[in-house]
Formats: C-alpha cells, structure tokens, sequence
C-alpha cells in the first residue's frame, strides 16, 4: 500500500481528484464510489473541475434496503447532489434498495461489476474496518450481497436521520471480492476515529474480523489520511 500523508480532507480531496485526473488521460473508464462524509471532498473538486463523464460508468458501492432511489437519505440521492446533477455519467449504477427480490438485484450488480471491470475504486472506511457495507466477519470471496447492518454501522449512520429507528438495517453492499477486482483502489480517511482501522488495515494481520485488512493483497491500493487518521500507524 502506498501512503500518503495529507494535512486535512481538503487537500486528500485533491490528491484523490489528481490520481483520478491522471487516470483518465490514460484510459480509465469505469470509476467505483462511495458515499459518506469522507470523500465529499473529492466529489466537491470533481464537481469543480472541467473534466468530463458523459463517456464514462460509476458503480456505486452499496444501497440502503427500503429507501426509494428518490428518498432524501438514499445513496442515489447523494450521489446525484454530491456528482451526478453536476457531472452526469453515461451510466451511473447504484443497487436498487426497493428491489423485489433482492437476490436476483445482487446478481444482476455482479453482472454489471463483470461486464464493466471498476479502473479505479473509491473507499472510505468504518470505525470498524468495514468497506462498503461490509461489516467484521464478511468473507473475502464476497460478491454483492444482502447486508445486516451492525450498531456501530447504523449509530454512526443515525447522524443522517432524524432519529435512529429511521436507519435502515439493511444493504446491499458490493462483496470483498468485487471490490478487489478494481485494478486500482484509492481509500481515504480523516480524523481520529479512523486511526485504529487505519492501523489495523495497514499493519494488522489480513483477517475477515478486519475488512479493510483484504485490501493488503491488492497490488494498487493509495491510502490517503490525515494526520489524526494516521496517527497510529
Ligand atoms: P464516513 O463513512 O465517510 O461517513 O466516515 C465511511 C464508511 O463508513 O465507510
């Protein structure tokens, strides 16, 4: 893994938007996202840059279950406020959280993941490790699948809703797997809350009980992280 060391999430947003500025002048077509707080900088320099999506596809990490790809606190609707409304994609797939059958959804994701292999994936990362949706314990050969959310996914959610019961408890999240199939993965992240999954992911033993810890067998991972983020490595 490649560190990089940046003073607060303004500048990582920077150095996220130049990895994937350079990227695209050398082919790269598919982008994988991700939404929360961490990479809104990231979004907000691509928002504001000249550069172009309208030949390029995003798959987008995971969905909640239940919400309309309408409601206020979906991932879709993030995205579209966070990138989509300002730099519109060809394609933009986010799993559908309304989906009858959420079986056949998570299949129909992998499908998408198949025939569009991720160039350059986006990543924040839990308190707990996790990526995407994927909570301690998720196998490594995970492909798309239905995710029970933990307490601390969902408390540390619950700043989005207006009270906790309106959390959803469920996803569909992208699997260990499907993440790693990206030829290049950038995970960043910020504030002290972070630095015990930073440390773990960077130094710790490659365990499922610490998600984040697969990507230590990934040829092309950049962790970007702030001082405090980084503060126990
Ligand atoms: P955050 O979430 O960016 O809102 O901190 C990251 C994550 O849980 O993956």
């Amino acid at each position: 893994m490649e560190i990089i060391r940046v003073a607060n999430a303004q500048e990582g947003g920077k150095k996220a938007f130049e990895i994937i500025k350079e990227g695209m002048t050398k082919g790269v077509k598919v982008l994988g996202l991700a939404t929360g707080s961490t990479p809104e900088t990231l979004y907000a320099e691509l928002r504001g840059s000249d550069l172009d999506f309208s030949n390029m596809t995003s798959i987008n990490l995971d969905e909640y279950v239940g919400l309309d790809e309408n409601d206020a606190q979906s991932y879709r609707t993030f995205m579209k406020e966070n990138l989509f409304n300002a730099k519109p994609f060809k394609e933009s797939y986010v799993p559908n959280g309304k989906a009858e059958d959420i079986n056949a959804e998570t299949k129909r994701y992998d499908t998408i993941i198949a025939e569009n292999p991720i160039d350059i994936q986006i990543l924040g990362i839990g308190q707990n490790g996790h990526i995407g949706f994927n909570e301690p314990g998720t196998p490594f050969d995970s492909h798309t699948h239905l995710v029970e959310l933990t307490e601390s996914t969902i408390n540390a959610n619950k700043r989005f809703f207006d009270k906790v019961e309106d959390v959803p408890t469920q996803a569909i999240s992208m699997g260990i797997a499907s993440i790693n199939t990206a030829k290049e993965i950038i995970l960043m992240a910020y504030g002290e809350s972070k630095a015990d999954a930073i440390q773990a992911m960077v130094n710790g033993p490659v365990t499922e009980e610490m998600p984040a810890s697969s990507l230590q067998n990934h040829v092309n991972v950049v962790v970007i992280v702030d001082e405090a983020a980084a503060s126990k490595l």
